[in-house]
């Protein structure tokens, strides 16, 4: 099984693309790379090694002038285009067959006015990237938990992390953004410009035009942080997320845990007699004084007797790598989310049942704790609604061998089915799996604001030129 699965494609890419490729030749300033040219492959790769696409003209933008240029050319052309941020998604919405990828990587500035706590920051950035600059004045946006994911498609798309609780999700953090649209015009969204469009881009994702930079407001944060990661024995694992629910149930805002089955790594960062052993991990931090953070965890590593423990006080930095090793480039991963009305005792036995027979160990089920910050904003201030909700479910199918595609999309497909009735409805747009469902996924996981969405989409998009995303139709 692979994301991509069009067969017999007919013309070679070079033959298709080549009247592309004539008109970006001379109006793009940053590197056009072409099928057959070198590094063509490994500028079509993404993170996810089940996707295998073979666009026309990558396009690495030195700026928003070959952003413009790229979009102008497509719509010339009737061509499809993709944005790549930090090439993460999930589904690999950020190549596209045939068509013009707006490769945004080499843009990764970010400036901070620490002052106005104000940050901004290109389109091609990581996690990583800011986390490093904002730090230096201690501070910080809410991003997400993997330091190497991109910015730009985290934030469009909402962006839960370590910070959420405190300081609401990415999207909630955005004050402004320059945006090319399909037009090729040059705007800025913000609550006074186009406020429509800033609407929609705080969750809505890629589909309303090509976001250049981002405008954030950073919040003050460590630089040391308590960080809690424990990992405890799986055999009593339904007493482990019992316990977590009323820990979750009780914690001030400053405080996140994030829940998941495991099987401890064969790495020899982990304890030796702990390795391959199933767990429940707990992942978490809290950004207020480091010492009532280590209080505040204490019965979360007490929860049972720890096979690794790794908790402590640390660099806000250190806390946001810390699961990097874990998402290599290239492995396999279908992933899906759904939203929970709460953690019920039925609940809980589906995960860990689930658990127990993913056919891949390296494979988790997370259980995000929401609340705080990202609920105190209103379900329509914002495209991603559902603020009320204490839980996320997360379902990660992780994997090597090519040969276990199927039985591992199957097992991911069948405990989100399974967990359908703990779910109030929603989904988060950012673990979409393939997309395969197409716009009832897209309904679904905006709810009552998809109608909304699909209004700004016409103003700005009527033609749908971006569609190489979790889908928004235009309205008609
Ligand atoms: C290892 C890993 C960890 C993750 N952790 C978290 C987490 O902690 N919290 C969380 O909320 N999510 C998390 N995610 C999900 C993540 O938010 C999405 O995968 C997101 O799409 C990644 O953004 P990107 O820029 O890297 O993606 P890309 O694949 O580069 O882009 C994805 C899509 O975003 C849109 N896009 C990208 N750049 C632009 C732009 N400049 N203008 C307009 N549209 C654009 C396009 O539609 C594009 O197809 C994680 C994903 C991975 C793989």
């Amino acid at each position: 099984m692979s994301i991509d699965e069009s067969g017999d494609r007919g013309a070679t890419p070079g033959e298709r693309g080549a009247p592309l490729v004539d008109s970006l030749e001379g109006r793009v300033a940053g590197r056009l790379i072409r099928p057959g040219d070198a590094g063509y492959d490994e500028a079509r790769a993404v993170w996810n090694g089940l996707v295998d696409r073979y666009p026309a003209a990558i396009v690495r933008c030195t700026g928003t002038a070959d952003v413009v240029a790229c979009v102008d050319v497509a719509r010339e052309h009737g061509a499809p285009i993709s944005v790549r941020g930090g090439g993460h998604n999930v589904a690999g919405t950020a190549v596209c067959d045939d068509g013009i990828v707006v490769d945004c990587s080499e843009l990764r500035g970010v400036w901070i006015d620490p002052d106005a706590r104000r940050v901004r920051v290109q389109a091609g950035a990581t996690l990583a990237d800011v986390d490093r600059e904002t730090q230096l004045f201690g501070l910080a946006v809410p991003l997400g938990v993997v330091s190497d994911t991109g910015v730009a498609g985290l934030t469009l798309g909402g962006g839960f992390g370590h910070l959420s609780r405190s300081y609401g999700l990415s999207c909630d953090a955005l004050r402004s953004a320059d945006v090319v649209t399909a037009d090729g015009d040059v705007l800025t969204a913000s609550a006074e410009e186009h406020p429509d469009l800033f609407w929609a881009l705080r969750g809505g994702g890629g589909n309303f035009g090509v976001v250049t930079s981002f405008e954030f407001e950073a919040y003050p944060v460590g630089p040391e942080v308590m960080a809690c990661f424990v990992v405890h024995p799986a055999e009593n694992a339904p007493e482990l997320f019992r316990k977590y629910r009323a820990f979750c149930a009780d914690a001030p805002d400053e405080v996140g845990l994030l829940a998941f089955t495991m099987w401890v790594p064969d790495d020899e960062a982990f304890p030796e007699d702990a390795r391959g052993k199933p767990g429940v991990g707990f992942l978490g931090s809290s950004i207020g004084p480091t010492d009532e953070g280590a209080e505040a965890f204490e019965p979360v590593r007490a929860f049972d007797t720890p096979l690794v423990d790794f908790s402590g006080v640390m660099p806000f930095t250190e806390l946001q790598q810390m699961l990097d090793e874990d998402y290599p480039d290239g492995r396999r991963y279908y992933w899906k989310s759904l939203y929970l009305s709460g953690l019920t005792d039925e609940a809980i036995e589906t995960i860990v049942a689930a658990a127990e027979t993913a056919p891949s160990k390296l494979s988790t089920v997370d259980v995000w704790q929401l609340g705080g910050a990202i609920s105190r904003v209103d379900d329509d201030a914002t495209a991603i609604g559902w603020r009320d909700v204490p839980h996320m479910l997360g379902i990660e199918a992780n994997w090597d061998d090519p040969a276990d595609d199927e039985a591992n999309v199957e097992w991911a497909r069948t405990l989100w089915a399974e967990m359908q009735p703990y779910s109030p409805g929603g989904l988060y747009i950012n673990f979409p799996g393939f997309g395969e469902e197409g716009d009832d996924l897209v309904r679904a996981a905006y709810g009552d604001n998809y109608e909304r969405l699909a209004d700004v989409k016409a103003r700005y998009d009527p033609e749908n030129l971006f569609r190489s995303n979790q889908n928004v139709e235009p309205s008609t």
